[in-house]
């Protein structure tokens, strides 16, 4: 198989392209994806400042360094949970990474925050991903805007946001419809929250990854029940073999006939946001925020 653009020996064959690419073709056809889903979404500009959330997935890290690459102004934020068996080992690999890369990097611990994740676990009896994924976007929005970045980044892919966008549609659920895309938020009180890598899948991103030499955090959370959305990521994933190119069909189809649909809003979204007495985040629950409330629970003996 001869590379597409240069007919050199190709390393990389992609489907849903159908096109095969030499390793530094393939890189180019990487950055030409992320640059192009960052104009056509208005993401943000080469002048603004963009923190990158960093998990030490593959994901994220081949979003800082191709942003970097692009000379964009990046920072990574790596969210400590304190998780055993996990959080150490992903933070060692975001260190090595940004210190490899000359790339900025903040570090936050939940604990610190009055929020150790081993300890909700324990203490409060409620689904402890949902938890731990609302603690980490309150972190990640506190810090963008603190910091006063112009944009919050996460490495969601493709996969993500179809298997997201599937889940949603299946439910017909107008506000989460709504709220969806890659790039949203930007009211008072949250950062603008942009998803550069929405037009590549896992696979693409996984295959930069590689050919770049990424070392990345392989060891799953010993809380997670699985992969989120893996059996609709699954039927996707047919979907996809059957009918190549049919996921980014999908979704920016969503993008540029479907969200409209739902931009008026539904029925029950139209809560007032106050600021939260401890806090000062913006939150609907009256007078505590959701976090703020974890944090007052786990103090309560
Ligand atoms: S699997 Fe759940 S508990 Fe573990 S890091 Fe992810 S959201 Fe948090
Ligand atoms: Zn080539
Ligand atoms: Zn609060």
């Amino acid at each position: 198989m001869k590379c597409r653009i240069c007919k050199a020996e190709a390393v990389v064959a992609l489907r849903s392209h159908n096109a095969a690419f030499c390793a530094t073709c393939y890189k180019a056809f990487f950055a030409r994806q992320v640059e192009r889903g960052i104009v056509s979404q208005h993401l943000f500009t080469h002048d603004e400042r963009v923190l990158v959330a960093l998990s030490g997935g593959k994901d994220s890290l081949s979003l800082v360094l191709e942003l970097s690459r692009q000379g964009y102004d990046v920072t990574g934020l790596y969210i400590d949970l304190g998780i055993p068996g996990s959080s150490a080992a992903a933070r060692g690999v975001v260190e090595r990474f940004c210190t490899r890369h000359a790339l900025r990097l903040i570090i936050k611990t939940t604990a610190d925050e009055g929020l150790h994740i081993p300890l909700i676990k324990e203490k409060l009896h409620r689904p402890i991903c949902s938890v731990c994924g609302k603690i980490k976007r309150y972190l990640f929005n506190r810090e963008a805007l603190a910091g006063g970045f112009d944009a919050l980044a996460t490495g969601h892919n493709l996969d993500d946001e179809t298997a997201r966008l599937f889940s949603n549609t299946l439910r017909w659920d107008g506000s989460y419809l709504s709220d969806q895309g890659p790039r949203l938020g930007e009211e008072p009180g949250f950062a603008r929250r942009v998803k550069p890598l929405w037009r590549l899948t896992e696979f693409e991103t996984a295959n930069y990854a590689f050919l770049m030499g990424i070392e990345h955090h392989y060891a799953p959370c010993p809380y997670s029940s699985g992969a989120s959305f893996t059996t609709l990521k699954g039927i996707l994933q047919r979907l996809e073999a059957a009918m190549p190119g049919r996921k980014l069909d999908f979704y920016q189809g969503f993008l540029q006939r479907g969200r409209t649909a739902f931009a008026q809003g539904s029925p029950g979204d139209d809560q007032q946001l106050a600021p939260c007495r401890q806090c000062g985040s913006p939150t609907s629950n009256g007078d505590l925020c959701g976090i703020c409330r974890i944090r007052e629970a786990l103090n309560t003996p």
